[in-house]
C-alpha cells in the first residue's frame, strides 16, 4: 500500500458505538462499570488509556511501521519517558545538534539521577564507535539534524548501536514517516514531535515513540507513561489524527516549494550559504537521496554578514512569520543563535526556514525584495 493510501486508512478508525466516520472526542476521564462490576471495554480512567489516544497510537504505530506505539503530551514528554526507562549507570550517546532539548533533559534531568552521556557527531561513525562503550544503552539519532541540515546514516548507526546491544533512538520530527522510514532502516524506536509536521497546523503540542517490537523496553514505557500522566489530551490527540490525514500531500507541496526556494537562495549574491539536503552541492546529498523519500520542507541559509545583516534580512521579509517552530502550513523563519544564546554553536548569520503552503513564487519575490535590501 502506498503511503497516501495507509495514513488515510490508520486514520480511519470509525466510531464503533455510532457509526460516526470521524469519532467523537471522548472527554470523559472515567468509565463505568455495569452492576456486575464489568467494564464496558478496555477503558477504566483516561490517564491510562482513553479511546482518542489509542486510536492516534494505532495510527502512529502503523505509519512508522513499527509494532507499538505511546502518544504524549509533547515531543519533551515521549524523549523524557524513553530517558526513564533506563536505570542510575546506562550511558547515552547523542548527536551533538541533536534538538537542544534533547540534551538538556540528559544535563539537567538525568545526570543527577545517574544517567552519563556522550556527545557525538553523528556523520562520523568513527567517532560514534569511540564513544558506545559496553553500559551504552541507547544511541540518540536526529536526521535531518537541526539547524545544519546534517543527514546521519541510520543504518550505520542502527549497526554500531547494537554491536555492543544498546537501541538506536531517531528523532523522526523533521522527516516524518513519509520521508524517512527510521525503523526499516535498522532503528528501534522513532520519537516524533507530533507538535510539528503531523498536526501540521501549529495548533497542538504532543509527541509520539514508535517501537519496533511491543518489547520489555515498550511496555516499561507504557507504564511510565499511565504512572507519570505524560499524555495527551484527547482533543490533542483528535487534532494530531486530523494532521496526518494531509501529512503527505502537505510534505510534498512544501517540500517541491523548498527545493525551489533552496535553488534560488543558492544563486543570490547576498547569500553565504544553503544548508538542503536536495542541493548537490550539500555534503550528504547521495546518502540522503537513498535514506529519504525526498529532502523534505526545512532548509537554512546563511546570510553574507553577521548577525545584524541576518535579523535585518528576517525582518524585512513579510510573507514568513518569524517565529521559533516548524512543520506548519504557514512559512517561518527562525534566528537560532538568537534563542540559543551565546554560548551557541550555530552561526550567528544562519536563518532556519520552514517552508508551509504558501504559493512558492510569492515566497521566493518575499525573499528576493529582502536579500535585495542588504545590497
Ligand atoms: C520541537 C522538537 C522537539 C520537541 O518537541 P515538543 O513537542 O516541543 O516538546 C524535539 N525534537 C525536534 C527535532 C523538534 O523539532
Amino acid at each position: 500500500m502506498h503511503f497516501d493510501t495507509l495514513a488515510l486508512q490508520a486514520t480511519h478508525q470509525p466510531d464503533p458505538a455510532t457509526g460516526a466516520v470521524i469519532p467523537p472526542i471522548y472527554l470523559s476521564t472515567t468509565f463505568a462499570r455495569n452492576e456486575a462490576y464489568d467494564l464496558s471495554g478496555p477503558y477504566l480512567y483516561s490517564r491510562a488509556n482513553n479511546p482518542n489516544r489509542e486510536a492516534l497510537e494505532k495510527a502512529l504505530a502503523a505509519l512508522d511501521g513499527g509494532a507499538v506505539a505511546m502518544a504524549f503530551g509533547s515531543g519533551q514528554a515521549a524523549a523524557m519517558t524513553l530517558f526513564q526507562a533506563l536505570r542510575p549507570g546506562d550511558h547515552v550517546v547523542i548527536a551533538a545538534d541533536a534538538y537542544y532539548g534533547t540534551p538538556a533533559l540528559l544535563e539537567q534531568v538525568f545526570h543527577p539521577w545517574g544517567l552519563t552521556y556522550t556527545k557525538v557527531d553523528m556523520t562520523d561513525l568513527a567517532d560514534v564507535r569511540r564513544a558506545i562503550h559496553e553500559n551504552t544503552r541507547v544511541v540518540w539519532t536526529e536526521t535531518p539534524s537541526n539547524p545544519m541540515l546534517r543527514i546521519t546514516d541510520l543504518q550505520a548507526v542502527a549497526d554500531l548501536a547494537h554491536s555492543v546491544g544498546a537501541i538506536c533512538v531517531c528523532d523522526n520530527t523533521w522527516a516524518t514517516p513519509v520521508l524517512q522510514q527510521p525503523l526499516s532502516l535498522g532503528c528501534d524506536v522513532v520519537m516524533h514531535s507530533t507538535t510539528k509536521y503531523l498536526s501540521g497546523h501549529s495548533d497542538v503540542l504532543g509527541g509520539a515513540l514508535v517501537f519496533r517490537q511491543d518489547d520489555e523496553l515498550a511496555q516499561r514505557v507504557r507504564l511510565l507513561q499511565s504512572l507519570s500522566g505524560a499524555v495527551p489530551a484527547p482533543f490533542d490527540c483528535w487534532l494530531v489524527m486530523r494532521g496526518i490525514k494531509t501529512l503527505a500531500v502537505r510534505i510534498r507541496a512544501q517540500t517541491e516549494t523548498a527545493g525551489q526556494v533552496a535553488r534560488f537562495l543558492q544563486t543570490h549574491p547576498q547569500v553565504e550559504a544553503v544548508h538542503y539536503p536536495g542541493l548537490e552541492s550539500h555534503p550528504s546529498f547521495v546518502l540522503a537521496s537513498r535514506q529519504m523519500q525526498s529532502p523534505g520542507a526545512m532548509l537554512s541559509v546563511q546570510i553574507k554578514g553577521g548577525a545584524p545583516e541576518a535579523l535585518l534580512f528576517a525582518g524585512r521579509l513579510t510573507l514568513f512569520a518569524r517565529a521559533t517552530s516548524l512543520g506548519g502550513v504557514e512559512s517561518l523563519i527562525e534566528h537560532r543563535a538568537s534563542v540559543e544564546g551565546p554560548n551557541t554553536a550555530t552561526p550567528v548569520n544562519l536563518l532556519r526556514v520552514s517552508i508551509g503552503l504558501e504559493y512558492a513564487q510569492d515566497l521566493i519575490a518575499d525573499l528576493a525584495q529582502a536579500l535585495d535590501s542588504l545590497a
